[in-house]
């Protein structure tokens, strides 16, 4: 899908009042939220959007003083973006002596009644970073407005993503190998004689209390009883039944906690 972009013209931006500052590229952007409260009934109304885009260019310009929005760009809940300042102009959102650095994006998401970003309003967000890369020279950083300034924006939802990288919605990221409880081998022989002692063995053996049914004090020393123990586990495991506790052997003591 192409980038919806909402032109000046259509959203009925005013003028700005004064120059802009150019600038020739950022190290990134920085994502912004409007705060406050957003009115649910936004999701299935466009226009509010376009009204609230409208209000924030009167609240930048009159009640800021700023020559015009402070955002390069705005997003919506319908995945467009709203062109403020645009690609190429410093904005003024990011906080003074910060906006020269990254440019700023916002999305229509408040801290109550719409707060938890839809894959629409992220991938409108992800739509502007790019059109800023491609447009204007915007670096690889996304950033949040908070990372540098003391302010919330981009609330705790947002921020979340951004912390995570930004990752596009619908890509499920590749599965982190399952946890495993089991412990790993120790890297040494368990075996009998002569007797091996410690803690690694005391952990083998309960495990094969426990977990396998044997006979066998957790004494945490490898004796005859332990070999013989070893030697019937090996067996019923389709391992080589040499008496010796190595990685296979350790392995598949702990084996069903690995699947856990
Ligand atoms: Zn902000
Ligand atoms: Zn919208």
């Amino acid at each position: 899908m192409s980038i919806d972009l909402v032109t000046r013209k259509a959203w009925g931006a005013r003028a700005p009042r004064g120059a802009y500052s150019r600038l020739t590229s950022t190290r990134g952007v920085k994502v912004h939220y409007t705060g406050g409260r957003i009115d649910p009934r936004m999701l299935d109304d466009h226009s509010r959007c376009v009204a609230a885009v409208q209000a924030i260019q009167d609240h930048h310009q009159f009640g800021n003083g700023w020559i015009d929005t402070g955002y390069s760009a705005l997003t919506c809940w319908h995945r467009k973006v709203f062109v403020a300042r645009g690609p190429h102009v410093v904005p003024a959102a990011n906080g003074a002596g910060l906006n020269s650095g990254h440019y700023a994006v916002c999305a229509l998401a408040g801290n109550s009644g719409l707060v938890e970003p839809t894959d629409d309003l992220l991938l409108g967000i992800l739509d502007a970073i790019e059109w800023l890369r491609a447009e204007g020279g915007a670096g690889r950083e996304v950033k949040g407005h908070r990372d540098g300034y003391s302010t919330d924006c981009p609330g705790k939802p947002l921020y979340a993503w951004v912390k995570a990288g930004a990752p596009r919605p619908g890509i499920v990221p590749p599965p982190a190998s399952p946890p495993s409880n089991a412990p790993s081998w120790p890297g040494r022989l368990l075996e009998f004689p002569p007797i091996t002692r410690g803690s690694d063995v005391m952990q083998w053996q309960r495990q094969m209390r426990d977990a396998h049914g044997f006979e066998l004090a957790a004494d945490g020393a490898y004796g005859q009883r332990s070999r013989d123990v070893c030697k019937t586990f090996q067996r019923r495991a389709d391992l080589d039944d040499d008496g010796i506790v190595g990685r296979l052997t350790w392995r598949a003591a702990f084996a069903d906690q690995d699947e856990t």
